[in-house]
């Protein structure tokens, strides 16, 4: 194999430019830092030492002498130890550590084992280089050995990084996967073109691209504040709980912030930040500051090392005082969150929820308030989570279900149409609430995907099952605020309709008044696309919230649904059931029609049906049952 001097030259002058780019800029003092920093110390050396080596050996007659010997066992070292440190570098950087993982310790020690034998063994025998009459020094074939270590160790360094890496934008993670394709066309390259050595260059280019993609100061830290940014705490945290360190973390949420930015301007709204993030350096010296959210920041306290109590107290203090910038003077309050761990989070994902959860108690227990969470009720909060796992596995498995509650039409004296109402079963949690999960899946988004699988559910049970040709008329369907509100959500439901060959006439949309009140401009529009294709709109739990009267003029609403409370109400007080009654009979001279949710008795369905409710839904006729069951049911009753 050739040496070609090029190559060496061009690696130092990366090395170097990346030295450069490090030294002008902030550094950011963390493991992974330093990890870095060593790597490309160790490149530079290596490669001088290389370069040394080939100057003193420039012809077959020289001899190599005992310096001559030992720069090159220091190269050998020092080359080969860089892709170790790279890979170790990689699972830092992933915050994921694998010390529980028997195969990936394995997987991670094998390398440095055959490191350790090859570079031990060639200070004794100097068995990975010779010297020959043609080029004076030549590799010899160990060397692949440690090239395919090389390879080895970048690829694992790499694809640990890019399966553990959740927060990776989509550019950085092309250019690790791109790196990742790169070096190993290279390594093989190398194997087979012995016209050149360039191993050295391809070294440098990684150092490169892990200073561009994870080194940059300016992706660490706050662009404003200059404190650890939220990416940081995610990966600082993720590396603390791997290695089991405790820790307190101190989360202040600044009250009414918005207000101090709206009255004094961003500029100086910002400079109030930088104020508090500099205050928080200097709580504790070794602690870590973070900006959690726009005016949130969180201080990370090594446990022993300050006592929480102390710096609560200090933080306090300080608050008690004007914040002054050039031309303003405010005094700002903020909350107080503490979360430690392991006592509050045993994993890193419990651990986010719980900050996030603390300081929405802080929040709602008033401004100034400090909150530990070892007293919040966290078992709410992990029911919620379960709860979210549990509907994200529904979905994702496909295991969702859709039961149907027949719906009794007074006059003709049959069923004609059914609610159709979700059901989700979990191995761990058993049959969940939709009344338990539908807020949640609300909270986190999930309900709009939810909601179309529901849908289609219920279209292809309408073909499927030729309702066309029985007594039900249509079904109903519950649609939530959420998925009212979003663009796209009417045609989304057409192209349904259109693809499983259902009339528009067989559907009908359950909406409440919450909906109603939240959203009315985009309801409005969703509302008038959909009804102009035909399909009609209940007004779901009426007399239940706000008694909207409003909507029920602005809105093409068909059926109003009266809420069961409403109803059950009317049977147990008097004055309730006047109410009932001279609600009926106004929505009758408004021309909508009827249903009287929550019949579970006799009496209840021969009052209803007598004060002109048109159609009765309820336990006395059946619950929501699964559809093959209903099918049965009105295949029987009508
Ligand atoms: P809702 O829309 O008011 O649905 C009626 C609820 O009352 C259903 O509870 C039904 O099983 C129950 N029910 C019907 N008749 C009686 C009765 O005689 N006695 C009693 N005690 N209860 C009766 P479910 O299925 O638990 O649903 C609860 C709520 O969850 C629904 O209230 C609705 O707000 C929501 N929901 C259910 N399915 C869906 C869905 O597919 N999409 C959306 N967005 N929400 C849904
Ligand atoms: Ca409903
Ligand atoms: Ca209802």
């Amino acid at each position: 194999m050739q040496w070609n001097v090029d190559f060496d030259i061009s690696a130092l002058v990366i090395l170097f430019v990346i030295i450069v780019l490090y030294a002008s800029k902030q550094c950011v003092s963390i493991k992974r830092s330093h990890i870095f920093l060593t790597m490309t110390g160790l490149e530079i050396i290596a490669i001088f030492c290389n370069i040394a080596v080939r100057n003193m050996m420039t012809g077959p007659e020289s001899q190599p002498n005992l310096l001559c010997i030992v720069l090159m066992d220091i190269f050998f070292a020092l080359q080969y130890l860089v892709p170790i440190a790279f890979m170790y570098y990689m699972i830092v950087w992933s915050g994921k550590s694998f010390k529980e993982d028997k195969i990936v310790t394995i997987l991670f020690i094998a390398p440095i084992i055959v490191y350790g034998v090859m570079i031990i063994k060639n200070f004794f025998k100097q068995d990975l280089y010779v010297f020959d009459n043609q080029y004076g020094y030549q590799e010899t074939h160990m060397i692949s050995i440690l090239g395919g270590m090389v390879l080895y160790c970048m690829l694992f360094g790499l694809i640990y990084a890019i399966m553990h890496i959740r927060l990776m934008s989509f550019g950085k993670l092309s250019m690790v996967a791109l790196l990742a394709v790169t070096v190993g066309v290279s390594v093989v390259v190398q194997y087979y073109i012995l016209d050149s050595v360039f191993i050295d260059f391809i070294i440098a280019v990684s150092l490169l691209v892990v200073y561009l993609v994870a080194q940059n100061p300016a992706d660490m830290l706050d662009s404003n504040t200059q404190v650890l940014s939220r990416n940081m705490m995610d990966e600082l945290l993720r590396n603390d709980i791997g290695e089991k360190k405790e820790f307190d973390l101190v989360v202040l949420a600044l009250d009414d912030f918005k207000f101090v930015n709206k009255t004094f301007g961003i500029t100086t709204g910002d400079m109030m930040l930088i104020q508090v993030a500099h205050f928080l350096t200097t709580v504790s010296s070794r602690g870590k500051v973070y900006r959690y959210g726009s005016d949130q920041f969180a201080l990370q306290i090594k446990r022993g090392d300050v006592d929480l109590h102390t710096v609560l107290e200090t933080i306090s203090e300080r608050f008690r005082h004007p914040w002054i910038t050039e031309d303003v003077s405010v005094m700002l309050s903020t909350t107080i969150s503490c979360v430690s761990y392991p006592e509050d989070g045993v994993m890193m994902e419990g651990l986010v929820d719980v900050i996030d959860y603390s300081v929405l108690s802080a929040k709602t227990q008033g401004k100034g308030s400090i909150v530990f969470a070892k007293d919040m009720d966290l078992q709410a909060l992990r029911k919620e989570k379960a709860i979210e796992k549990a509907i994200e596995l529904a979905i994702d498995r496909d295991t969702i279900e859709v039961y149907y509650q027949p719906i009794y039409n007074v006059e003709k004296q049959c069923y004609t149409s059914a609610e159709a109402l979700v059901r989700i079963h979990d191995d761990s949690l058993g049959n969940i609430s939709p009344e338990v999960f539908i807020p949640i899946s609300e909270k986190n988004g999930t309900i709009v995907k939810m909601g179309t699988m529901i849908f289609e559910k219920v279209c292809k049970f309408i073909s499927e099952h030729n309702l066309k040709d029985t007594s039900i008329e249509y079904i109903e369907v519950n649609v939530s605020v959420v998925q009212c509100m979003q663009q796209g959500f009417a045609e989304n439901l057409i192209d349904i309709m259109e693809y499983y060959h259902v009339d528009p006439s067989q559907i009908n949309l359950e909406v409440t008044e919450t909906a109603a009140a939240n959203s009315i401009a985009i309801l409005q529009e969703n509302i008038a696309k959909l009804h102009n294709q035909g399909i009609s709109f209940s007004l779901d739990d009426y007399g239940s919230g706000y008694s909207t009267l409003g909507y029920l003029h602005q809105l093409p609403f068909k059926i109003i649904k009266l809420d069961k409370l409403m109803v059950w109400d009317a049977f147990e007080n008097e004055r309730a059931g006047i109410t009932l009654k001279f609600t009926v009979g106004m929505l009758k001279e408004l021309q909508v029609r009827i249903v009287a949710e929550g019949v579970e008795t006799k009496e209840q369905r021969a009052h209803l049906a007598g004060i002109g409710c048109d159609y009765l839904q309820g336990w006395y006729y059946s619950k929501a049952i699964p559809a093959n069951e209903f099918v049965t049911l009105i295949e029987e009753a009508c």
